[in-house]
């Protein structure tokens, strides 16, 4: 038995080697994709109760060479723990309003709204407010096309900053959204003081409500939050008809999913809208 324990720690110690040495290479990668130009952002539509597309979420994937297509999921973590996402997020803040004001310049397009989303750390950094400022301006957009998805864990700690932040860019015009709504740690009291303009229904509460009776409450429950708050509220993750239908029947008024479209590149994005 003692044997056998002995090669259990050997083989445990392998396989955190083998996953310290992955993030190591995946960090010194991922600096060297801002400078190569290896990210993409992909763009999911956003629609209105009559299936009108209203804007879309930009969401980022990183193209590597051997790595293939890499989601977000796999590096948004690393990229927020060694300080990466910052230019990152500059970069993605930067390609959202290029493209809206190429949406500007068409009729067809120039009333589309782009999501992004922004991690806490990013809302954090002591120039944030200029930085979005210094983007908006130089594309020359309309701040109002613009919203900045910011989830519940902005609530952590130092409401009263984010509060700050959230204020100073919603004077010059940008909307937020509350992301993942109810997953996270959410203080209705602070719910109140925060500048949005949107709550967004997590996926998690949309996947089963069909026939989940839990579900169908709490999200119930948010849509006449929202509604009492007189924010608009879209749903995320709507794959199916009777989703979308439960959705509807409960007043609420945006919606996003596979439904309606699958995140894509730009060019085949815009082949939706015609
Ligand atoms: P999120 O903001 O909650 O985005 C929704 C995720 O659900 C996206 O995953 C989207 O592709 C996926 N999705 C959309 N519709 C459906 C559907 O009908 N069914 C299902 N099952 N999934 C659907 P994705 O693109 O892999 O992004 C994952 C997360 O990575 C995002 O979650 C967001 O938190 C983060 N992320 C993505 N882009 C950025 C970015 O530019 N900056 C930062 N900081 N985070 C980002
Ligand atoms: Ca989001
Ligand atoms: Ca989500
Ligand atoms: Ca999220």
């Amino acid at each position: 038995a003692k044997k056998a324990g002995r090669n259990d720690i050997r083989f445990f110690d392998q396989q955190m080697q083998d996953t310290i040495n992955a993030r190591a290479s995946m960090e010194k990668d991922l600096h060297k994709a801002l400078e190569r130009e290896q990210f993409q952002l992909y763009y999911q539509v956003q629609v209105n109760s009559s299936r009108q597309v209203v804007g879309a979420e930009g969401l980022i994937r990183w193209v590597h060479p051997k790595r293939g297509l890499v989601s977000p999921c796999d590096f948004i973590s690393l990229a927020e723990e060694t300080g990466l996402i910052l230019p990152i997020g500059e970069w993605v803040l930067d390609t959202a309003c290029a493209q809206l004001k190429a949406w500007q310049q068409d009729e067809t397009t120039h009333q589309l709204t782009i999501s992004v989303n922004v991690s806490t750390k990013q809302c954090r950094q002591s120039d944030f407010v200029a930085l979005v400022k210094t983007s908006a301006n130089k594309f020359d957009i309309n701040p109002a096309l613009l919203k900045l998805e910011l989830t519940e864990s902005i609530l952590l700690e130092n409401v009263e900053d984010i509060i700050a932040t959230m204020q100073e860019l919603k004077e010059v015009g940008i909307h937020f959204s509350l992301d993942d709504f109810g997953t996270g740690y959410s203080s209705l009291q602070y719910l109140k003081q925060l500048p949005l303009h949107q709550l967004k229904i997590d996926q998690s509460f949309v996947r089963n409500i069909a026939i989940d009776h839990s579900d169908q409450a709490i999200v119930r429950t948010i849509i006449a939050m929202a509604s009492s708050l007189e924010l608009n509220v879209i749903a995320e993750g709507v794959e199916t008809e009777e989703q979308q239908k439960f959705l509807q029947k409960n007043h609420c008024n945006h919606y996003q999913g596979y439904l309606f479209g699958k995140p894509s590149p730009i060019d085949q994005f815009e082949v939706l809208l015609k």
